[in-house]
């Protein structure tokens, strides 16, 4: 067991829960493990009157079995008495399949969901949505110059979610839910990412992680995402003057405004980078074939050329995030060839 206090909190942990002790409110962090090494944390947030859960981790066996253990381990070691069915509230940071697939547990149905707009559109029609996330990830790669079969990159969740399932509430930047827990509204690494705030906690999502700088998203790839926004965002959340922060994957943040800063700093790096490797004409594979070149501990991975196609997607749409940045900027210019090949330069 460790044991931290702070003037606005206190934080214990026995084995793999966390309990987070804050103006009265209990909140429990209880990972689950989606696949190998990766886990997504999810939080039940205990304030006196109601029981919250915010972000599910994966669809599946082993996901499920991880909360339903965690759930065990608040009551056993920390002398709750919970199940599942006192989760009176959910509330999801945004639309990836690793924060809401166990939506699919029939233990968790029938209750309020809070989502925002677009994202709360994945878990109402997953299908049409996911077709759309094929479409444009097709289109990215016939552009960025490289040939993969996008069809064969993820395969889709058996998301098993019908309408009504949930009672569905579309939230938004400022409003209140549940017992006045505030609704911060954090575009960028998705368009309809959210950020709770309760007392003096922040529940981070994806908007920003301990160690790594969490994927982004290029706008032309889910309108509304996009690194301009996302680096808004980031300001947005540092500017709250919350502490203390829990992020859906790896370690408590201590202090939101500085991993902020840090996340920033990281990001113009990164295009300054790129501004710099852009030397005539370049599609976007050799930009980021280029750049993770010079950086392969980002990609665990000698070169682009070594990484699985879906892998090779995630590199591709993070890099294309920056140079979107930068032809927005004026800093480059993009264009497009007759073989639809888009290449970026500086003039
Ligand atoms: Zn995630």
């Amino acid at each position: 067991m460790t044991h931290r206090d702070c003037e606005s909190y206190s934080e214990t942990r026995v084995g793999a829960v966390t309990r987070f002790d804050c103006a009265g409110v209990r909140v429990y962090q209880v990972p689950v493990q989606n696949l190998d090494h990766y886990f997504t944390n999810t939080y039940l947030v205990l304030d006196g009157t109601t029981v919250s859960l915010i972000d599910v981790g994966f669809h599946g066996e082993k996901p499920v079995e991880d909360f339903m253990a965690g759930l065990g381990a608040v009551n056993r070691d920390f002398g709750e008495d919970i199940g599942p069915g006192d989760v009176a509230h959910i509330v999801v940071t945004h639309g990836h399949d690793d924060h809401f697939g166990m939506l699919s547990c029939d233990a968790l149905k029938g209750r309020p969901l809070y989502m925002a707009l677009p994202d709360s559109l994945v878990v109402a029609d997953y299908a049409g949505e996911d077709r759309k996330w094929r479409e444009s990830c097709s289109r990215m790669i016939s552009e960025a110059g490289c040939s993969l079969a996008p069809d064969g990159l993820f395969p889709g969740i058996e998301f098993a979610v019908r309408p009504g399932d949930y009672d569905l509430v579309t939230v938004a930047d400022g409003e209140r839910i549940i017992n006045g827990y505030g609704v911060v509204g954090t575009p960028g690494h998705t368009p309809g990412h959210i950020c709770l705030r309760v007392g003096p906690v922040l529940f981070l999502g994806d908007h920003i992680l301990s160690v790594t700088s969490p994927h982004q998203t290029p706008r032309t790839s889910w309108g509304g995402a996009g690194l301009a926004v996302y680096l808004e965002s980031l300001r947005k959340a540092a500017a709250l003057g919350v502490a203390l922060g829990l992020p859906g994957h790896e370690d408590t943040i201590y202090s939101v405004r500085d991993r902020a800063e840090e996340i920033e700093r990281f990001h113009r790096a990164r295009l300054a980078e790129l501004e710099e490797l852009c030397r005539g004409r370049q599609s976007l594979y050799d930009l980021t074939g280029a750049y993770y070149g010079r950086h392969p501990e980002l990609i665990g991975a000698s070169s682009i050329g070594a990484l699985e196609d879906g892998e090779l997607v995630m590199a591709l749409e993070e890099i294309k995030a920056h140079l979107e940045y930068l032809v927005d900027e004026g800093r480059l210019v993009s264009r497009s060839g007759r073989d639809g090949v888009v290449t970026y330069g500086s003039c």
